[in-house]
């Protein structure tokens, strides 16, 4: 069945529709890529998603809880304890290094200091930048700089990692690196991944393909 699910989503900012009557569905250890043009809804829909913005109509459903008639902070516990996040610009805290970095979920979840670190450091070698664990954000390349808030993300063993143009910042050697080390730790964790992406090369690393429309979703099938 569904790990995470939305039927019926509308959202409008304004007068402008973001989503209307969007559905997704995707089950655990699924790579979904979301695409579909520019101002489609894409973000939009993440974030009603990872319970970020509530749609003003239609209901979110992770595992048996609908995510949609939770209060602000079950919504935010849900997305500290559940849920990963990777998006466009890594957003790394600057003042801390790269490896307190990749602690920060496990510290927030309650975890001591040297338990966090050697769970971050392992994550920060999966992703190929356990040799930069000392330096700061700002001392990074911008391919070193995603890896390092893609192993933050999946340090919190997330069961849903949310990833917004996750390699959009990056030159196409480096993002297709980014995305070979996302997918291959999202599936040995079993995580499901909902990723937007307008990139045909990077939807290239899903399971399965949706296409958002003026706020409507169109399931393309099995992608590649
Ligand atoms: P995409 O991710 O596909 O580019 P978005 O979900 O960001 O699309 O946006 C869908 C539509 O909603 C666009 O018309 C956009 O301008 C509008 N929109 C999105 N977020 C906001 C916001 N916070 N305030 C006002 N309008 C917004
Ligand atoms: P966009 O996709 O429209 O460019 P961003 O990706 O910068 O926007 O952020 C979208 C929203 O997600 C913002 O409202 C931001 O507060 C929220 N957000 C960003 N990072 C996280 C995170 N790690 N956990 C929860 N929410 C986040």
């Amino acid at each position: 069945g569904a790990l995470l699910s939305a039927q019926g989503l509308r959202k409008t900012y304004g007068s402008t529709p973001a989503l209307d009557g969007a559905d997704f569905s995707i089950r655990a250890g699924e790579v979904v890529a979301v695409m579909g043009p520019s101002g489609s809804g894409k973000s939009t829909l993440l974030h009603c998603l990872a319970g970020i913005v509530p749609p003003d109509a239609g209901t979110v459903h992770y595992r048996d809880r609908e995510v949609s008639a939770m209060s602000d902070s079950a919504r935010s516990a849900l997305r500290r304890t559940e849920f990963g996040f990777v998006f466009q610009f890594g957003q790394l805290v600057p003042e801390l290094t790269c490896l307190e970095n990749a602690a920060l979920p496990l510290r927030l979840a309650g975890a001591g200091r040297k338990k966090a670190e050697a769970t971050a450091r392992e994550w920060l070698d999966r992703l190929e930048v356990d040799d930069v664990r000392h330096h700061r954000p700002g001392q990074l390349s911008g391919g070193q700089g995603q890896r390092v808030a893609i192993a933050r993300a999946l340090a919190g063993r997330p069961r849903v990692l949310f990833a917004d143009e996750p390699t959009g910042a990056l030159d196409s050697l480096n993002g297709e690196r980014a995305m070979q080390l996302l997918t291959r730790a999202a599936r040995d964790t079993d995580a499901a991944v909902v990723l937007v992406t307008h990139e045909t090369r990077v939807a290239a690393y899903s399971d399965r393909e949706v296409v958002v429309r003026d706020g409507r979703v169109k399931d393309h099938g099995s992608g590649v």
